[in-house]
């Protein structure tokens, strides 16, 4: 039916065409000059052209299907097609038809749509073909709402954001890296054209829209424990599943779960003054006791941690904390020390000794206040394999938080790296210790000011360097890494400290 409707059309555009044609050039035996069209497709010349609306008309009348697959009302010639307008005496000229079938077979029909382009610094210039302009804001507020929340996105918009009392954040500035730009713009329909808002929403966070990996939920699955064996966070594995209201929200077994990595084609900046109360470690002292025997010990005061309240200048990136810096701190509790007493008689043979004060005792490697910005584990795909510690400030005090044996040292790294730069392997200035257990604890981004070196002892709590920004870095940080004989991983939080 459609078919018949077209070949209808193309009867009565030629012969609307032919009847013009004829009807706008007398029969003459002498040859008069005549205006004319040159058609070129992709630069190559297809034929002449006595009326090039007639062409027009028939690209747009023919395309039925592609106008109901992208609900336009109208088609148009292929990028590549252009015509020029000349004088001639020639009275040979293409029909419109003609050019048509050969324009059909070699070449695309394009709609008219909108291009953005996405372009930051020096990288390529990122390209998305949309339907409709509308629908960019409100598909960049949705992209955007994945790491800045909603209300306090609104609150900045909307120059609502309330005066911080005690606690709590207050955004200064919102803006991308990225320029973003869009233009109006012939697509050809063979290229991906995004025609709604919350494909274009998913294409900005996913740079496709091809669909996700998936992952069946198996009995005593967590949305924790199904992030982390798929090499995803768990704020990710939320991302691309947002039926799951939260980390906490309950799996059932079958259950599938979109396991696609998000790979946003933007990145979000959020710059905002945040007031909280953090801890403060404790020391740990030892008393020399007399009347207890060598190795015998006992804590003879537990250690309580501090609070301090602090204001940082934060800087995050989508989502990730890229610079932390304190700006002032108000002691609210100060930390009590852990007083451990520690034996000095002369201990015998027949003496029954009880085991020295556990190893596996840590102290925490800065200053206060301090704030862990980053946390292990997985993070767009790879493994953040320790914890980042800010907030003490550029040339803050690191401390040994164990006892052990220094094994490798690097001094070589500026104070100040970038993110990427592989300087030290990406660590930039560091120190490796390896206790007796045979752990080895990494200190990373360190300043140039290594106070250790190789081979030599350390006791918990002693200097070894300064904070530092070296290496790929955005900013003052301590990058606390443990890895156990193996070389896998743990996870300070869980193995050193209660963090
Ligand atoms: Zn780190």
């Amino acid at each position: 039916m459609l078919k018949k409707m077209n070949l209808g059309g193309i009867l009565l555009i030629l012969f609307i065409s032919i009847f013009v044609v004829g009807f706008g050039f007398p029969r003459s035996e002498t040859r008069s000059a005549k205006k004319a069209y040159i058609v070129y497709l992709d630069g190559k010349k297809v034929g002449l052209l006595e009326n090039k609306d007639t062409l027009l008309n028939m690209i747009d009348k023919e395309q039925e299907t592609i106008k109901a697959d992208f609900g336009v009302e109208k088609v148009y010639p292929p990028q590549g097609l252009e015509t020029i307008e000349y004088t001639t005496y020639n009275t040979k000229v293409n029909t419109a038809e003609e050019i048509y079938n050969l324009i059909a077979t070699n070449s695309t029909f394009t709609i008219k749509g909108y291009t953005v382009a996405i372009k930051k610094d020096d990288d390529e210039t990122k390209y998305i073909n949309i339907l409709n302009k509308e629908d960019l804001e409100p598909a960049l507020m949705d992209a955007i709402s994945t790491f800045i929340r909603t209300e306090n996105l609104q609150a900045y918009i909307n120059d609502t954001q309330v005066e911080i009392v005690d606690t709590g954040k207050k955004i200064q500035s919102i803006y991308f890296e990225e320029k973003i730009t869009i233009k109006e713009s012939y697509l050809p329909i063979d290229a991906d054209i995004i025609t709604n808002k919350n494909d274009l929403t998913k294409y900005l966070l996913f740079s496709t829209l091809e669909p996700q990996d998936e992952y069946t939920v198996k009995e005593g699955d967590t949305i924790e424990k199904v992030a982390y064996n798929n090499k995803l966070s768990n704020e990710e594995l939320l991302i691309a599943n947002p039926n799951l209201s939260s980390v906490n929200a309950l799996l059932s077994p079958g259950q599938k779960l979109s396991i696609g990595l998000i790979s946003p084609m933007f990145t979000v900046v959020e710059d905002s003054e945040i007031i909280e109360d953090v801890d403060a470690a404790y020391d740990t002292i030892i008393e020399k006791n007399s009347s207890m025997y060598v190795g015998q010990s006992r804590v003879k005061q537990e250690g309580i941690k501090g609070k301090n309240r602090v204001t940082e200048l934060v800087q995050t990136k989508n989502g990730e904390i890229k610079s932390l810096y304190v700006t002032s701190t108000t002691v609210i509790s100060t930390p009590i020390s852990k007083v451990v007493e520690q034996g000095t008689k002369p201990s015998y043979n027949f003496v029954d000794v009880p085991p020295a004060a556990s190893s596996t005792d840590w102290a925490w490697p800065t200053i206060s206040p301090y704030v862990i910005t980053s946390p292990f584990g997985y993070r767009w795909g790879t493994l953040h394999g320790g914890i980042d510690i800010s907030g003490s400030g550029f040339g803050s005090p690191i401390y040994s938080s164990t006892e052990g044996t220094v094994i490798r040292t690097n001094a070589s790294c500026p104070n100040h790296g970038y993110y990427g730069s592989r300087c030290g392997g990406t660590y930039g200035n560091y120190v490796e210790v390896q206790t007796s257990t045979g752990l080895i604890i990494y200190y990373a981004h360190m300043t140039n000011t290594i106070r250790v070196s190789v081979g030599q002892k350390v006791t918990k709590g002693q200097l070894i360097g300064n904070m530092g920004n070296s290496g790929s870095s955005t900013g003052p940080h301590l990058h606390f890494e443990i890895r156990d004989a193996s070389g896998n991983r743990l996870n300070p939080c869980r193995t050193a400290f209660a963090c």
